[in-house]
């Protein structure tokens, strides 16, 4: 008998995945039960077939391969990610070269995949696993949250795949596909956050191939659970899929409301002399701190000068107009000490924030 027909009822283990408490609603039908074994079950099977073919997987997965990708894999694309894995990869192979490489190195590494407090807190981790460990990853998800920029989830990460640790992952894609198989309707960006779903998932990791049960809920979200119009008549977890059952594919997950957007305009003012110009590093608690950028200006400072082009970007919930203005000067200023006069040409060797370096393009063409 098919899998189909063989789940009539869905009843979770309210015990084990704490689904009672978080107050799911359940689809009981007569029959048999849907265990999450045979969630587990399927969802593997499935996985050896249509897994994503993804350069940090690998048959006897390295513990360090999947924490920099996983480390990547926050906040970006996994598209995006391949190729900076790749060339990350190459530059550092193991956890002990990444611990000797200087910050400025790893971070011109880590240059176009944003948010580099993830670079800085990957190297310190390096660093604390070559110094206080031995070189060897702790093998337990505690020891991993020890490490600095290892929290839930990437510990779940590394733990699972890495030493087969039955122990869950939430990220977006798993989120969404527990979100809608036991039909949890309250948002998971608002209060409470999405707690039940790691509860639910702890009661789901099987205890043979966790990583590979895991890998399989994140890649069943990516190609087949996506947020927008799902391709449930080719998932193998349909039959047991409350959303999908209910018909409340669309309204799971729902979205808290967004914090409106704010409008920020600013002026980059670029000194040059000659074939000079003057940069500056963010420095703590600033929006991509340890990074080159251009001074910005204000009041009548930011006025003067000849306007190269406007750059716009967006941080959290901020929309940024950066106008962008030359001003040549007869002599160059004395730098300050987060401060720098370098040559044009060389702009490329240094580790910018994003809109910096899209500057420093405009820079360098005002010059062609
Ligand atoms: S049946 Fe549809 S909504 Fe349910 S898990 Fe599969 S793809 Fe997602």
């Amino acid at each position: 008998m098919g899998f189909s027909k063989r789940l009539h009822c869905l009843r979770w283990n309210s015990r084990k995945t704490g689904l009672q408490e978080a107050g799911v609603a359940v689809v009981k039908r007569k029959g048999a039960t849907t265990r999450p074994e045979s969630i587990g079950r399927v969802l593997l099977a499935w996985y050896a077939r249509s897994k994503r073919d993804l350069p940090w997987r690998a048959s006897s997965p390295d513990p360090y391969a999947v924490w920099v990708s996983e480390i990547m894999l926050q906040q970006t694309q996994v598209e995006r990610v391949r190729e900076f894995f790749v060339r990350f990869m190459e530059r550092f192979p193991t956890v002990h070269d990444l611990a000797a490489a200087r910050e400025p190195t790893v971070l011109k590494y880590w240059e176009g995949l944003g948010y580099y407090r993830r670079a800085r807190q990957l190297h310190a981790a390096a660093k604390q696993i070559v110094h206080e460990h031995g070189g060897e990853f702790p093998r337990t998800v505690e020891g991993l949250r020890s490490l600095p920029g290892i929290g839930r989830y990437t510990a779940g990460a590394i733990g699972s795949i890495a030493f087969d640790l039955a122990t869950p992952i939430v990220e977006a894609n798993s989120r969404r596909v527990i979100a809608r198989l036991v039909g949890h309707a309250a948002p998971l960006d608002g209060p409470g956050g999405d707690e039940p779903i790691w509860e639910i998932a702890a009661g789901l990791v099987p205890p043979r191939h966790p990583g590979r049960f895991n890998q399989a809920l994140m890649d069943l979200g990516a190609m087949i659970c996506t947020p927008k119009l799902p391709l449930c008549s080719r998932c193998p977890l349909a039959s047991a899929c409350v959303a999908h059952q209910t018909n409340r594919v669309a309204a799971i997950p729902a979205q808290a409301k967004r914090r409106p957007v704010k409008q920020v305009q600013e002026t980059a003012v670029v000194l040059r002399h000659g074939e000079s110009v003057l940069v500056e590093r963010r420095g703590p608690g600033e929006w991509w701190e340890g990074l080159w950028d251009f001074p910005r200006g204000s009041g009548t400072a930011a006025k003067r000068g000849r306007r190269l082009g406007l750059v716009t970007y967006s941080v959290t919930h901020h929309r940024i107009e950066c106008a962008v203005r030359e001003q040549i000067m007869t002599r160059r200023t004395t730098p300050t000490k987060a401060q720098r006069w370098v040559k044009v040409t060389s702009l490329d060797a240094l580790a910018m924030t994003a809109p910096g370096r899209r500057i420093a393009r405009l820079v360098a063409r005002s010059g062609d």
